[in-house]
């Protein structure tokens, strides 16, 4: 799908909770949602980030206290990708505050119809509000949406990082970014009355990122190999997100550089289905500014690259 640039199924369902689910849900769990994951029926987001615990995910004060059969849910999300489309959401909630903090979290599904969920939109760059605050006041939640033990979330949540953090690289998607270009920078003059794609330095900045990028699959296919095998991602999924997310950024700002002003044009009607204007620039060019302001948000959203690096530290290299 990447590659012939087809829409991509929304990722919170099948690359990020379904695999928690497989791995930790009880066999009711897995009987109930992944199907429907599968088929893409119900849509999921992700409530990790709050207003105060961004980086310092641990620190998150959505409290979830247990009155019978059920959890008591209280507080605010914030960042939630498509929250305004989805029908449930995977949350860290805070169900100990007497230990340390890390020790005190729970993972729980929250369906976004429940009484008591609602949700404001956050607008990007670009201008869309593709991100959301979502808020909890008094909702109730059934114990049977637990996942796995109470207070053992954490150790999930990480889980589900890995897993997230690996989908981010998009290497399938840079190819045919990539391809893109080169069509691109054939039809564009370079001013000298050659094309781009014959000019050295330009090529020079291309090969690099088609070397990185080539790279960056290998070790790619190494984590899905091990993926099939039954395992999860381990660290090298931070490497993944890090090279990933630099190299679309690197590439934004290549079709901004090679549409020059025809990149500027603000027209945000033509991303509505149905558009029928006149595309404007080679390859659509009034698109590429957009793309390279949404794309900003790659390198902080599913943990920020400096955070990646630390981890890289810690996890890979032990120190
Ligand atoms: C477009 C977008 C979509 C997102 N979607 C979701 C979503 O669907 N669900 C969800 O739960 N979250 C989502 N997030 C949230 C995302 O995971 C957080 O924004 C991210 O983890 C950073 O947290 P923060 O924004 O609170 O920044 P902060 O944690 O306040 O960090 C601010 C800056 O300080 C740096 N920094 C912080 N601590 C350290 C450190 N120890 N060492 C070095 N540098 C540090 C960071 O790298 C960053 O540059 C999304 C974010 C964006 C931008």
């Amino acid at each position: 799908m990447g590659l012939i640039g087809a829409p991509e199924p929304v990722p919170f369902g099948s690359k990020m909770v379904a695999p928690v689910i497989m791995a930790y849900g009880n066999d009711e769990q897995k009987q109930r949602f992944p199907p429907d994951i599968l088929e893409s029926n119900v849509w999921w987001c992700q409530g990790y980030s709050e207003p105060n615990a961004g980086s310092d995910l641990a620190s998150l004060k959505t409290s979830a206290v247990r009155e019978g059969n059920h959890y008591i849910v209280n507080g605010a999300k914030t960042w939630n990708t498509y929250g305004q489309y989805a029908d449930w959401i995977f949350c860290l909630v805070r169900t100990d505050n007497t230990v340390k903090k890390q020790e005190g979290i729970s993972f729980l599904l929250i369906d976004m119809k429940s009484e008591g969920v609602s949700h404001k939109p956050i607008y990007l760059l670009d201008g869309h509000a593709e991100v959301n605050e979502i808020f909890f006041d008094d909702v109730k939640v059934p114990v049977e949406n637990l996942i796995g033990e109470e207070n053992k979330g954490w150790t999930y949540a990480k889980v589900l990082l890995t897993h997230e953090r690996t989908n981010i690289s998009g290497v399938p998607r840079g190819k045919r970014r990539l391809r893109a270009l080169k069509r691109i920078a054939a039809e564009t003059d370079d001013g000298f009355g050659n094309s781009m794609m014959e000019n050295q330095t330009f090529r020079n900045r291309l090969a690099n990122i088609e070397i990185e990028l080539k790279a960056l699959e290998f070790v790619e296919l190494r984590t899905l190999a091990s993926v099939s095998a039954g395992k999860a991602p381990g660290p090298e999924s931070s490497i993944l997100k890090i090279v990933g997310t630099e190299l679309a950024q690197k590439i934004d700002e290549i079709f901004v550089d090679l549409a020059a002003y025809q990149s500027l044009p603000f027209v945000p009607e033509q991303f509505e289905d149905g558009f029928q204007g006149t595309p404007i620039g080679p390859g659509n060019s009034a698109a590429f500014a957009l793309t390279y302001f949404n794309n900003r948000k790659a390198s902080i959203y599913g943990g920020s690259n400096e955070i990646q690096r630390n981890i890289i530290c810690k996890a890979v290299l032990g120190l």
